[in-house]
């Protein structure tokens, strides 16, 4: 599970490779939120494996992911697909409540 938080826009670097504006890669369980970002192309899904040593942006037009330091990189067609949304619709209704544990975990709010 992600707790996605919007990225600042500025932060994000440009492709080393095209020039465009390169896209965050959110790692994990994602909501349907998430989902549509990700087929709007405003950010990229990593997948559910995390390692201890991923890329953390992606290029949509080259389809590379980036490492922190801009030099290494990935190649990784983005297939994503609507199939796939509706499969994510579904993990976001089963993680509702535990979204909102976790929400209230890190907001420190306390539910009875
Ligand atoms: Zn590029």
């Amino acid at each position: 599970m992600t707790l996605y938080i919007e990225p600042d826009e500025e932060s994000i670097p440009e492709c080393p490779n095209c020039g465009n504006k390169l896209v965050e890669i959110v790692y994990g369980l994602v909501g349907y939120d998430v989902g549509e970002k990700a087929m709007n192309g405003e950010l990229f899904l990593g997948g559910c494996m995390v390692s201890d040593n991923d890329p953390i942006y992606h290029c949509n037009y080259c389809r590379r992911s980036y490492y922190e330091n801009l030099k290494d990189y990935i190649d990784e067609p983005n297939n994503w697909d609507e199939e796939d949304i509706e499969v994510l619709d579904d993990v976001s209704e089963s993680l509702k409540d535990a979204d909102k544990e976790l929400i209230n975990y890190m907001t420190g709010k306390k539910e009875d």
